[in-house]
């Protein structure tokens, strides 16, 4: 498998699972984290919240991770956006926020160093073939090993 949304050959794993989407909380299984699909939306991904976790509200337990194969293969350096957009969208579920440097007044990457939750188009950067398109900075690297 050369990109996430091409079908695994690996022998014995299908490729849909059944998500158990019931918080871990109510039935102590352990449940999904995070399912991933396609969808049309006008943008190349996101990154829902399907289930707050119980004991705190304000908390994501389940994500549902979409993304738009069609729009991404629009955009002229294609394979790097489905990098960038499956590690953003993957930045989501780990907590992180993304920001806009190519916003008219723009936001400069926590840690001052480009990395894949910028948002927008790859095409929209001097570099849209950098490794900035499937790498967090370490700023987000410090906060997710902090959280997790
Ligand atoms: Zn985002």
């Amino acid at each position: 498998m050369d990109y996430l949304y091409w079908t695994t050959d690996i022998p014995g794993i299908p490729q849909h699972a059944t998500c158990d989407y019931l918080n871990s909380n109510q039935d102590g299984d352990p449940a999904t984290d995070v399912a991933w699909a396609q969808f049309s939306d006008p943008v190349y991904g996101s990154a829902v919240c399907a289930v707050r976790t119980a004991s705190d509200s304000s908390v994501c337990d389940q994500r549902l991770v979409s993304l738009n194969v069609t729009n991404i293969q629009n955009v002229n350096h294609w394979q790097h956006q489905m990098m960038k957009t499956t590690c953003h969208e993957l930045g989501h579920t780990v907590g992180l926020d993304h920001y806009y440097p190519q916003a008219p007044i723009p936001d400069f990457p926590p840690g001052g160093v480009l990395d894949c939750m910028a948002s927008q188009s790859v095409d929209d950067y001097d570099e849209p073939t950098g490794s900035w398109t499937y790498t967090y900075n370490s700023h987000h690297i410090a906060h997710i090993n902090a959280w997790w």
